[in-house]
Formats: C-alpha cells, structure tokens, sequence
C-alpha cells in the first residue's frame, strides 16, 4: 500500500484525501492518504518522519509551498517559475518537487468550462502564492493582456518583475480607468475566505468570467456571488482547479491519467 500525505496548516478543510482516494479506485490502486497538520517551525521535520516512516508522496497546501520548494533536491519548471511546490515525489535522487495548481487551473478553464485565454484580456487580483503558482501557465496560453491588481501595490510590481514584465501591476484606484472590458477576472485573493468584498466597481464584472479559485461547498464563494449579482457572464469557484491539480500530481505519482468527471459528480452529491 503506497503512504500519501498532505501537509499543512490548518488542514481539517482538506479535500485531497477524498479525491485522490477516489482516482486510486479507478485503477485499483492501493494507498493510504492521510492529512498532516504541521506546527509552525516543524515542516523539514515533518518531511523527514513521514518519508522515514515509508511515505511514497505528498501535497502540500497553505502556508508550505514556499519552504516546500527550498527543501526539495529537485525541481520541475513549473516550481521554480511559481517558487512554490505543491506536489511531492521521494526518488533515487532525493525530494523531487513540482507545482500543478497553474496548469490545474488552466485545465480546469479548458477541459471544464470550455475556455480559451489565447488572445484574451485577463484581470487578477491578488499577488499572494496562488497568483504565483498560476502566472506561468496562463502567460503560456498566450493572452493578449493580464493586469495584475494587489492591495498592497508593491508585491504587484515584484510578481510583474519575477515575471518578466509579463504583465501590468495596478492598485485597485487605477483599475477604474482602464479601457474596455476584460474577458476573464481572476480572484486570486483570500478576501473570499472571510467574506469581504474587493474594492472594484461593479461595471468591471459585466459580462465577463468570474473565476475565484476559493472553493465552497456550495459552489458558490462571496466574490462569485458579488459578481453575478452584478452581471458577470458565467462564475465558478476553485474546485474545479483543486480537482484538476490532483489529477496532475496522481498522474505524476502513478504514471496514469485519472478522469476528473466523476470526482466533481462525487462533490456535487456531497453538497
Ligand atoms: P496569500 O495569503 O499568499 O495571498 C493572499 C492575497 O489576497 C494577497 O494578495 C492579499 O493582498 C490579498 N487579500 C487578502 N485579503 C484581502 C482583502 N480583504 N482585500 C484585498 N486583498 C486581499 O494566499 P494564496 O495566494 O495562497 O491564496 C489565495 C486564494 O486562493 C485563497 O482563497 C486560497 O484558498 C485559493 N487557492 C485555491 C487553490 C485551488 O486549488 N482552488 C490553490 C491555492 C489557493 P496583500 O498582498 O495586500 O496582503
């Protein structure tokens, strides 16, 4: 039986358990795969014990990403673009890191809702990890534009620098005066997480894509519900891009696609 983990902190909210256990069925793979809540000061330590004690691979969630990606030996692309890892693989060669969040995301947009971003004005909000681990994926399906708007301005213009200038930093005044409307916003911010609302006018959500990559179970989050109630086009919530990021890591892990289908049916009926 193959030892799986995620770390995190907290971690009771997890639903990679649930999913990856549900992808293991679909090729009668047998594994364990367990949620670790890590103390602040404790992540190598909690690395080392679970690998010691015969840990095959792991996700990590908040607020690991960053340390995960300075103690792996190896690295994909994708982590060192995002600074960040998610996935974990022990091989021959030690820690092998990687991050799936961007492309899950991208997939989700793709295979899930039928989009396109080639060509396309994009907004995001928020420059925290998440916006990070997704920036790579989405400049690489080539879109026409991608205004970064953060609360605090200057963690904007440092991911437009990381990114070579790949895309334009605003601060949430500025936004009101851009020109023509934007084909996707993406809210990439925890305001959801606390039901706050963003300070953005209410003309910017008309007939646009609303993608928070907060996830509830009701499919629903307080930026998606904002923005329908004021026009957006079509919402969705993050468990699309939760969903489709596992998938990517099982696939890593095992060497086999699982189909995404069935574990958004398995939520729907949870709901
Ligand atoms: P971080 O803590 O790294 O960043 C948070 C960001 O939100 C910062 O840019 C912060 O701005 C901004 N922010 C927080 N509160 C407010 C507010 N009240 N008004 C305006 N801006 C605010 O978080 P992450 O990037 O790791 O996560 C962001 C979101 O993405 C979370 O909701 C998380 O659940 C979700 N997520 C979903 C995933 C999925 O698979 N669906 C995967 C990863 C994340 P400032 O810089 O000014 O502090």
């Amino acid at each position: 039986m193959k030892l799986l983990t995620v770390f995190g902190h907290p971690i009771e909210h997890s639903l990679s358990p649930v999913i990856h256990q549900a992808f293991a069925e679909q090729f009668d793979i047998s594994l364990k795969y367990s949620k670790t809540d890590v103390a602040p000061g404790t992540f190598k330590q909690a690395l080392e014990t679970f690998h010691t004690n015969g840990g095959f691979a792991a996700n990590v969630t908040v607020p690991y990403k960053g340390e995960a990606f300075e103690f792996c030996d190896s690295l994909s692309e994708l982590a060192k673009r995002a600074q960040a890892v998610n996935t974990l693989l022990w091989q021959e060669g030690g820690l092998f890191g990687t991050n799936t969040d961007g492309q899950g995301f991208v997939n989700d947009l793709i295979k899930n809702h039928h989009q396109s971003l080639k060509g396309k004005r994009i907004l995001i909000l928020g420059a925290g990890g998440a916006t990070r681990g997704i920036l790579g994926p989405i400049i690489d399906e080539a879109p026409q534009t991608i205004v970064l708007a953060n609360r605090t301005f200057e963690k904007a213009v440092d991911l437009s620098e990381a990114f070579e200038r790949a895309l334009l930093p605003m601060s949430y005044e500025d936004l009101g005066h851009v020109d023509g409307a934007f084909d996707y916003i993406i809210n990439a911010t925890s305001a959801s997480l606390g039901q706050e609302t963003l300070p953005i006018s209410t003309t910017i959500v008309q007939n646009t894509f609303v993608y928070d990559l907060m996830y509830h179970q009701s499919r629903q989050t307080a930026f998606t519900q904002w923005a329908s109630d004021n026009g957006a086009q079509q919402t969705t919530d993050g468990l699309g891009m939760l969903i489709e990021q596992a998938a990517l890591g099982f696939e890593l892990w095992f060497n086999m696609a699982p189909k995404t289908a069935p574990i958004f049916k398995l939520f729907e009926n949870k709901s």
